[in-house]
């Protein structure tokens, strides 16, 4: 889930000292910065894209002092965890790509959850019933959805292969956010109160989040000094701190036995993580993903994500459209119709490659794209769903018709978060990084200030030999995340992301098209009204794509539903940030003017 609105100002703050969320500070010792929120920053020397004023400005912070954006970035997501604790933080998981200066490449760090050793097939088949667990409130808010966290294994990865600090510097300015507090704005008062059943189901969670029994008031100084002691143990040991030791044994505590509050009504059924599934824990350096697309070389995340494959397939399938030459609905029309074909394949063959054969390579070779794009018609909607290719045989002919498809239930929530960096060495960060469900599991791990993730819940739950997100132990569950840098002629050019579930794929690829193909500058393809058509019968879209589009896509044979999350009731798809690089070292970071209550864009020096 995103900051909506989450900033006051220094002033308001000031009134509103005195109501604490985990502690009450004075005035004097609290003194939140001012952090205006900007969704535009255009300047030189550095810039930084997330959806929080504190993280942006701990990013600048560490720019501002000679850090590189791996550094920077791994402060922004450290704040973030402070800030934006119901997202992401260090009970979860997540991807890191980055461009490096010095090398000229893309590389990446595939830190996702991941399955404890003992987990079965059946793990998410109630064994009293027999029947498959529901998705809430079974699973949601359980110790068995707890993937064995990446997030502190990711941080101290980045910051080996690219950057320049150690974790504990890196991790100062979260200190300093999580100890001195941030102000509670009403979406951090309401995803509480959406969360409040369940966090009052756990005694360490109520302490944290619901402090005499109701959600941090807005205006109220929130702090955190459970985190900022976490924090300060991985500064002193490491990440050792973290996978072993005490804090190792509470994790896997919390996992196998859930502390529940005398009286809830919660089901929630325990987890098999251990202490040796923490200690076995690996952040990933990964190969990129690649394709071309209209002269511009598109990095993305390879499985275990499938926002790499997916994104890089459907830029792949509309290669051979000229959607600049198209009027907007024809365009959109190809975006849909690229999206299901991508969306299909992506549901047949991605997987953690671990212990599988995942056809990366296939599903990103343009001939392949080239195939599947024939199954485009370009005056009329395919019916959906729309079955997969075969990625063990094309030749970029148009085939006949395969397989009839399957329907696929898609159960990802729209929490998580995004966050791009970028210095004046010319180094690109692009992160997203999630707990899952907004609130994760629910669980905190008592004492310790942070949530567990509930990221298994992204395996498919009833398990299927051939499908390739089935539940396996020791494996990652499948990911939409899909971080993306973009380069021009061997330079940075645009690096993008966004939170949002499956929809994140779209949302990469619809501001990769609305800014390539269809003219707008970044901050406009970010601002543009979004459709998500994940090979469904209807497209969800929000309501102002709907008012504009809906129309003369019905032409087409598109139906829509207005976006919509069944646990916020957000409208909103996604809340992407964004940095483009043009010429002489100006960049242009790029957040949310509306969606989530906008984001926040900063650079170091502002253009005149
Ligand atoms: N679990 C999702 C994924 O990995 C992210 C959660 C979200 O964005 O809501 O794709």
């Amino acid at each position: 889930m995103q900051s909506v609105g989450r900033r006051l100002s220094a002033a308001t703050a000031a009134l509103a000292l005195g109501v604490a969320g985990a502690a009450v500070a004075s005035p004097a010792s609290a003194a939140p910065r001012e952090t205006e929120k900007t969704a535009t920053a255009s300047g030189y020397g550095g810039a930084v894209s997330t959806v929080d004023p504190e993280a942006s400005a701990a990013a600048l912070e560490v720019l501002r002092k000679g850090g590189n954006a791996a550094d920077a970035a791994v402060a922004a997501a450290a704040t973030l965890g402070v800030t934006e604790p119901y997202s992401a933080g260090i009970g979860g998981g997540g991807y890191f790509v980055y461009y490096d200066a010095k090398t000229g490449r893309v590389g990446t760090v595939d830190g996702r959850e991941t399955a404890p050793a003992g987990m079965r097939h059946d793990a998410f088949i109630d064994q009293g019933t027999g029947q498959p667990y529901r998705f809430t409130p079974e699973l949601v808010t359980s110790g068995v959805a707890v993937g064995v966290p990446g997030t502190p294994a990711t941080w101290q990865r980045a910051l080996e292969r690219w950057g320049s600090l150690g974790l504990a510097e890196a991790l100062r300015p979260a200190i300093k956010v999580a100890t001195r507090g941030f102000v509670v704005d009403s979406t951090f008062r309401q995803q509480t109160l959406d969360n409040k059943a369940r966090f009052a189901a756990f005694p360490a969670t109520s302490a944290l989040f619901l402090p005499g029994g109701d959600a941090p008031a807005v205006g109220s100084l929130f702090q955190n000094h459970d985190l900022a002691a976490t924090y300060r143990l991985l500064a002193r040991q490491g990440t050792d701190g973290f996978y072993g030791g005490p804090l190792a044994a509470e994790i896997a505590a919390t996992v196998q036995s859930p502390a529940k509050a005398a009286g809830t009504a919660l089901p929630v059924p325990a987890g098999s993580m251990t202490t040796a599934d923490l200690a076995a824990y690996r952040a990933l350096d990964q190969d990129p993903t690649h394709v071309e697309y209209r002269g511009l070389d598109v990095y993305g995340m390879a499985p275990s994500s499938s926002g790499g494959t997916t994104v890089g397939e459907a830029l792949n399938i509309l290669t051979p459209s000229n959607l600049a030459a198209m009027p907007p609905a024809g365009a959109l029309h190809h975006y849909l119709e690229a999206s299901a074909l991508a969306f299909a394949d992506r549901g047949k063959y991605v997987g953690d490659p671990a212990g599988q054969q995942v056809p990366t390579a296939a599903l990103t070779d343009p001939l392949f794209g080239k195939e599947r794009a024939c199954r485009i018609d370009p005056l009329r909607a395919a019916a959906k769903p729309v079955a997969p290719g075969d990625v063990t045989a094309y030749d970029g002919v148009c085939p006949a018709t395969s397989a009839a498809p399957a329907a696929e239930l898609d159960t990802e929530n729209i929490s998580t978060t995004n966050l791009t960096v970028a210095d004046k060495w010319g180094n690109v960060a692009e992160y997203t990084l999630t707990i899952e469900q907004t609130g994760g599991s629910g669980m905190v791990v008592p004492g310790r200030g942070f949530l567990l993730n509930n990221e298994l819940t992204d395996f498919s739950t009833v398990y299927d030999a051939k499908d390739p997100n089935r539940i396996e132990p020791g494996k990652r569950p499948r990911s939409s995340m899909a971080p993306t840098i973009i380069l021009k002629d061997g330079a940075p050019f645009l690096a993008l992301g966004s939170p949002g579930g499956s929809t994140i794929i779209t949302t990469v690829l619809q501001t990769i098209l609305n800014r390539v193909d269809l003219g707008m500058t970044i901050s406009e393809a970010i601002a543009a009204p979004r459709a998500s058509q994940r090979n469904t019968a209807k497209v969800t879209a929000e309501p102002d794509f709907i008012t504009a589009y809906g129309g003369p896509l019905a032409g087409y044979g598109h139906a829509f539903t207005p976006s919509g999350d069944a646990f916020t009731s957000a409208a909103e798809i996604g809340a992407a940030t964004a940095i483009e690089f043009g010429p002489g070292g100006r960049m242009t970071a790029a957040a949310e003017p509306v969606r989530r209550g906008g984001g926040s864009a900063m650079v170091l020096t502002a253009a005149r």
